[in-house]
C-alpha cells in the first residue's frame, strides 16, 4: 500500500472510505484542470550513441494542481484512465507536444519528440487521422514524431492495437515498444507488430555495470532489435560507467539521469542550444 502522490490515492485498510471521497474529489479537480489547462509537459532527452547528439526528447507529462503543486503522472493518471479521461489527456499531451516540436525546430534544434500512448488511446479509431491533421496544423513532419506503447497495452487488444499502430506508422510516425521486456513478453508479437523500436525497461539497464544477469539480458536484447531491424532505447541510464556499457554493446539511444533529468522546456532549451553548438 504505497502512495507517493501526496493524494490520498492509496487504497486498503480502514481509511477506504476517505480515500474514495479523495479519488472523486481529485477526479472533479483533474476534470477542472483539463477545462483550465493544468497540464504541463517535462521533456527528457535522449541521445544518440552513434553521433554523440541529443536528437529528441520524450514528453512526460505532469499536472499543475492549483494548490498541490506539481503531480506526477502516478498521481492521476491510473484515475484518469479508469475515468475515461486518456482521451482528453492525450490530446492535451499532443497538442502541447507538437507545438513545443515546432518551436524548437524554428529555435534550429532539430529534435524528435516522443509521446506516451494508452490502452484507450490505441483503441480509438479516430487517432491516425487526428495526430496527421495535428502535424499537419503545426508543420511538423510525422518523422518528427514518435509514439510510445507499453507491452500492456499493446496485449490488451493486440488485432485492434495493430491497426491503429499500422495506420499511424503508414503517416511516417515511428513507433517504440516502452518498458520492453516487464510486460507479457512474446516473440510473436515482436515478430507481428509494426514497430520501429525497442525501448528497453530501466530494470534491466540501471544495474548492467555490476549485475551480470542485467548486462546479458542488456546485450542480448540489442542483439536482437538489431536483427529484427530495430533500434534499441534504454532508459534509466544513471551513471557514467553504464554509458560506456552501453556503447560498447551498441544500443543505439540513451536516456536516463545520467544525461539530464525530465526538465519544463524554459529550462531544457538553453541547455539543448548549448550542447549542439
Ligand atoms: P515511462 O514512459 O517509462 O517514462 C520514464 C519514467 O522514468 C519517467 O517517470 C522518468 O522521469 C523516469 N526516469 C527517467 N530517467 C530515469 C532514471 O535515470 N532513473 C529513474 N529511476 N527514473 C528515470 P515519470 O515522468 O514519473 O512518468 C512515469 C510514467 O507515466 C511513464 O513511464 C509513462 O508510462 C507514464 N506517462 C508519463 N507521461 C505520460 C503521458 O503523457 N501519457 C501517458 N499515457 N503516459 C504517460
Ligand atoms: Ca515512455
Ligand atoms: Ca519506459
Ligand atoms: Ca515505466
Amino acid at each position: 500500500k504505497s502512495d507517493h502522490s501526496g493524494l490520498g490515492l492509496a487504497s486498503g485498510g480502514a481509511d477506504d472510505e476517505d480515500n474514495g471521497r479523495r479519488r472523486l474529489t481529485t477526479l472533479e479537480e483533474l476534470r477542472t484542470g483539463l477545462d483550465q489547462g493544468e497540464l504541463v509537459l517535462h521533456y527528457q532527452p535522449q541521445l544518440d550513441l552513434a553521433t554523440g547528439l541529443v536528437s529528441g526528447v520524450e514528453a512526460l507529462v505532469r499536472w499543475n494542481h492549483p494548490t498541490r503543486g506539481l503531480v506526477y503522472p502516478d498521481g492521476f493518471l491510473s484515475l484518469a484512465e479508469h475515468a475515461g479521461l486518456m482521451g482528453r489527456i492525450t490530446t492535451q499531451v499532443l497538442d502541447l507536444a507538437v507545438e513545443q516540436c515546432r518551436a524548437w525546430r524554428a529555435a534550429g534544434l532539430d529534435l524528435t519528440v516522443a509521446v506516451n500512448l494508452s490502452t484507450s488511446n490505441l483503441h480509438d479509431p479516430g487517432l491516425p487521422e487526428h495526430v496527421a491533421a495535428l502535424l499537419a496544423r503545426h508543420g511538423v513532419p510525422p518523422c518528427a514524431l514518435h509514439l510510445e506503447v507499453t507491452e500492456e497495452v499493446l496485449m490488451r487488444d493486440a488485432a485492434r492495437a495493430t491497426e491503429t499502430l499500422a495506420r499511424l506508422r503508414a503517416l511516417g510516425i515511428r513507433l517504440a515498444v516502452d518498458d520492453y521486456g516487464t510486460g507479457y513478453s512474446s516473440l510473436a508479437y515482436l515478430h507481428a507488430l509494426p514497430v520501429d523500436d525497442l525501448k528497453l525497461d530501466r530494470a534491466f539497464v540501471a544495474h548492467c555495470d555490476t549485475d551480470p544477469r542485467s548486462a546479458a539480458i542488456v546485450k542480448s536484447t540489442v542483439e536482437l532489435a538489431h536483427n529484427l531491424n530495430m533500434r534499441l532505447i534504454a532508459e534509466g541510464v544513471e551513471n557514467e560507467v553504464v554509458l560506456d556499457r552501453l556503447r560498447g554493446w551498441d544500443c543505439d539511444l540513451v536516456q536516463g539521469y545520467h544525461l539530464s533529468r525530465p526538465q519544463a522546456p524554459d529550462r531544457l532549451t538553453p541547455w539543448l542550444l548549448q550542447r549542439q553548438a
